[in-house]
């Protein structure tokens, strides 16, 4: 048996005890985390649409309407018209024949993953993947080949040697972790020229990169047979979705054990959702105000001695030893700042980091705010 008292005590003796916090207030710029009002910094809440009157208001006409639970499986009782006119939507926003909403981004990958990639199967994928990615690939019968992180002379080199018959490479397209975005068009190039199919998992970039937010597809201007998304970060609500061609999408009903085996979405949060993806198609600024937050605390970073440059709303303070990462997040925490200290397993040991995520709703004054808070411990924890 293993003995769970001793892996605990190993775990907390290396830093790496998590912890849950809980909040009582939306999560917003600014909310209250174990009872202290901060300013929050790591929610991926990114186009601050959690909590936005026209999507509360979506969210409840559909409480009135349908109930709260669903009732079924999407195969069975649950799905309501509002299900089937989101699907039609992201498909629309993200210029693909179709899409399918599973009931987290998790379970999408999982599911996508799983089902594709049968015997035979090759999936290349990049080394800094998300976990659910990762859980996909090992759940499914393919052979996993892991290439160095966004290095396309790596993959190319893989792809080479194996010239598998069936193939497919899978992507995030903004690292969670990192904030980094992948090479997508040399990706498609690549796929292109060694007939893969290509997946890409868009989790942080619907809503967040390309001029109107629609994601890799629309930075890069090129075309990837599957795109993950999750409806619980700039969308503000919860869910996740795939989007494909319609042969696709008519195999992943049939085949994506996630999809098939679990109760449908509430409509209450798909009605929510879809008033976001309005919000975004109507308001380009939203977008534009993220990125120029962007740049605005990049700028700062900079200034204090940290020098991160990042695209993305995904900030990364790298500080490597974990016990001082977590002390500066727990200052951090005391002088009104909520931004998480990341470390293993979720990144790799003595890489341990602030992960800072800006919001469009931040404002200047929020940003300085956090600068020198930033500024001050850590000067006075010698970094
Ligand atoms: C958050 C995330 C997911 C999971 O999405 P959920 O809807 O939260 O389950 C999948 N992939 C990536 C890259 C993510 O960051």
């Amino acid at each position: 048996m293993i003995d769970i008292k001793d892996i605990l005590q190993n775990i907390k003796e290396n830093n790496l005890y998590r912890e849950i916090r809980y909040l009582s207030e939306p999560q917003d710029t600014h909310t209250t985390i174990d009872g202290k009002k901060v300013l929050l910094m790591s929610s991926n809440n990114y186009l601050g649409l959690c909590n936005n009157e026209e999507v509360k208001n979506a969210a409840i006409k559909a409480l009135n309407k349908y109930g709260l639970g669903s009732g079924g499986s999407r195969l069975t009782t649950g799905s309501y018209d509002t299900h089937r006119e989101l699907e039609e939507k992201i498909a629309k926003f993200k210029n693909k024949e179709a899409a399918l909403i599973f009931n987290t981004g998790y379970m999408a990958n999982v599911g996508v993953i799983s089902s594709i990639c049968d015997e035979g199967y090759y999936i290349f994928s990049d080394e800094l993947n998300h976990a659910s990615i990762i859980d996909g690939c090992r759940l499914s019968k393919g052979k996993i080949i892991v290439y160095k992180h966004n290095d396309m002379e790596d993959l190319y080199k893989k792809v080479n040697e194996i010239n598998p018959k069936k193939g497919i490479v899978v992507t995030d397209s903004v690292f969670s972790m990192d904030g980094d975005i992948a090479n997508i068009r040399r990706i498609a190039e690549i796929a292109k020229e060694k007939n893969l199919l290509t997946l890409v998992d868009d989790a942080h970039a619907t809503g967040v990169i390309g001029n109107s937010g629609r994601g890799s597809s629309e930075f890069f201007d090129c075309d990837i047979d599957i795109t993950i998304g999750t409806l619980s970060k700039a969308i503000g609500s919860e869910g996740g979705f795939v989007c494909a061609s319609e042969e696709i999408i008519d195999y992943l009903k049939n085949k994506a054990r996630s999809f098939i085996f679990s109760t449908a979405l509430s409509p209450v949060v798909i009605n929510g959702a879809s008033k976001s993806f309005d919000i975004i198609e109507k308001n380009p600024e939203l977008v534009k105000k993220l990125s120029s937050n962007i740049k605005y605390l990049c700028a700062g970073l900079k200034e204090i001695g940290f020098s991160i440059q990042s695209e993305t709303p995904i900030i990364p303070i790298i500080i490597g030893d974990e016990e001082l990462a977590l002390k500066f997040s727990e200052r951090l925490l005391e002088e009104g700042v909520y931004v998480p200290a990341i470390r293993f397993p979720t990144v790799k040991r003595g890489e341990a980091r602030l992960r800072m995520t800006l919001m469009a709703t931040h404002s200047q004054i929020d940003i300085d705010f956090a600068l020198d808070k930033i500024k001050n411990i850590k000067y006075e924890l010698g970094i």
